[in-house]
């Protein structure tokens, strides 16, 4: 049986009851963790308050150093993390390659912030005068971390959180908890005790004691917008510093120039990726008319001859979805958009030949339109709705007609109409032709219900900080202002 990590060290659940982390693949039990309480969240809190004391001091240079040794441990140990992320989140093996190179590369990025973040100087007011802005550590930092990246997700609270001095809670997605608690055994284990502290359980039994805890003064959260509404009701009666990254119903633009054949391998990667659970996988897409039928009959050839499977399989190209009820949702969106007269061009339906796993096949929509569940709830599975636009200007409204705001795609190499969508689209992120791509530098976050916070870059690390200005007079002579006035 598992334990959780608190203080430097690994110790059973308070309750002693546990939960089970199954192989969407196979369906089979993997491990069992424990159910953690509100009694392990106070016991975890008590640990980094303690930690934080000291952890806020250590100068910037140490810091860095052991956010290297973590990247270093990790990448030492990527092919047997790689292979338990794939067993218990499910998407293909290179996807999740790629997520434990962005986690070293993450903890890297921010240790090399750590050697010198600290504020900045301004001009004084008065030649006796100095002035400068402190940024400083909140304290303990509840990281509370969604299923469809969990390490990744994790790291890019983590190492903010560290690289400004806070110390951190760490809570996983009960359905991708091992690869956390591994990471923490392998990597974590050379920080003083209590900076990091990793607890697993359920969102109301672990995430929201640590939400309401009267000595967690930050809550960086990432998953759906119904509980990221609800932390933040929460966090409210506090004043809590929240740091919400939400979900999206993220669009993608074929622009009238695009090449028919490359935009359809485009939209594909950007809407089946990790199974179509990306915060911003393209989930609307719109084609010029003249273009519709092609584009749409060529999408439903291509994503039949995609490999569905396990991901621990060299062959696959689309995994499992994480859990059956992200499954039962996506065929809620498909038999809705059904019913109000869409067609199914491709897939719509579980695979017949995989018995077991949570699959469903890539799926191509047509005659969509925005009354449908499909194009205006995240979805957040393997669906693509094809859409079609009369000119720019409707596809651009089109793209803003959404509660969500956090990316959007946009296939051209036509200047005016790329300026156009970058200025006028209402989304955290735009990428122009090239979809989904992160940069460390680059911060990454949403708009309107897509959340209130930027993760990556320099950005990333605003939310773990407060700000301090500090007015200093050398001179302490009397002011002229003071009273008596008219002196
Ligand atoms: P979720 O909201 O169900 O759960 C996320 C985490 O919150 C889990 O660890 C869960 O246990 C915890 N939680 C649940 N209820 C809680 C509560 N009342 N208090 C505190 N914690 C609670 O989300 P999910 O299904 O795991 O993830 C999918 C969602 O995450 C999608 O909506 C997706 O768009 C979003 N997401 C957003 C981003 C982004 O950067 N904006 C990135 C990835 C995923």
């Amino acid at each position: 049986m598992k334990q959780i990590y608190v203080g430097g060290r690994w110790v059973d659940g308070n309750s002693g009851e546990t939960m089970p982390v199954f192989d969407p693949a196979t369906e089979e039990i993997l491990a069992h963790v424990p159910r953690g309480t509100a009694t392990d969240v106070a016991r975890a809190v008590e640990a980094a308050n303690t930690a934080f004391e000291e952890w806020r001091w250590v100068p910037g240079v140490e810091k860095a150093e052991m956010m290297h040794e973590a990247a270093r441990k990790l990448r030492t140990h990527a092919d047997e993390i790689v292979r338990l992320l794939t067993l218990e989140q499910g998407k293909p093996i290179p996807e999740h390659e790629e997520e434990v190179e962005w986690v070293v590369g993450t903890f890297d990025y921010y240790a090399g912030l750590a050697r010198t973040y600290r504020g900045r100087l301004l001009a004084p007011a008065d030649r006796s005068q100095f002035n400068f802005v402190m940024k400083e550590p909140l304290g303990v930092a509840a990281c509370i971390v969604p299923f469809n990246y969990p390490l990744l997700l994790m790291a890019w609270k983590v190492a903010p959180a560290l690289a400004a001095g806070n110390t951190v809670v760490v809570k996983p997605a009960e359905q991708t908890p091992l690869a956390t608690l591994r990471l923490a055994e392998l990597a974590f284990d050379h920080f003083p005790a209590g900076v990091i502290n990793v607890i697993t359980g359920t969102g109301a039994e672990v995430g929201e004691p640590l939400v309401v805890h009267p000595d967690v003064p930050l809550i960086a959260f990432t998953g759906s917008t119904a509980v990221g509404q609800r932390i933040a009701r929460l966090a409210a009666d506090r004043m809590k510093r929240t740091h919400l990254e939400l979900g999206g119903k993220d669009a993608f633009v074929i622009a009238p120039d695009a090449d028919v054949e490359s935009a359809i391998e485009a939209v594909s990667y950007a809407a089946l990726l990790n199974a179509g659970q990306v915060c911003t996988a393209t989930e609307r897409v719109y084609v010029p008319q003249f273009m519709h039928d092609a584009f749409s009959a060529g999408m439903a050839d291509y994503v039949q001859g995609l490999r569905l499977g396990p991901g621990i399989e060299s062959t696959t190209d689309v995994g499992p979805m994480a859990d059956p009820k992200y499954r039962s949702k996506v065929e809620t969106h498909v038999a809705d958009a059904v019913g109000k007269g869409a067609r199914v061009l491709a897939g719509g339906k579980r695979p017949k030949s995989l018995e077991r796993g949570y699959y469903y096949e890539p799926t191509v929509l047509v005659n969509v339109n925005h009354e449908m569940t499909c194009m205006r709830v995240e979805t957040f599975g393997p669906t693509i709705p094809i859409m079609a636009y009369r000119d720019f200007d409707e596809a651009i409204a089109l793209v803003n007609d959404s509660d969500f705001g956090l990316g959007a795609v946009c296939r051209t190499n036509d200047a005016r109409l790329a300026k156009r969508f970058f200025e006028e689209v209402r989304a955290g992120t735009i990428w122009i032709n090239d979809p989904l791509t992160d940069h460390y530098g680059g911060p990454f976050g949403g708009m309107k219900m897509s959340g209130n916070a930027r993760e990556l870059g320099e950005e990333g690390l605003e939310s773990f900080v407060e700000t301090k200005h500090v007015h200093w007079d050398f001179d302490d002579t009397p002011k002229d202002f003071w009273y008596p006035y008219g002196r």
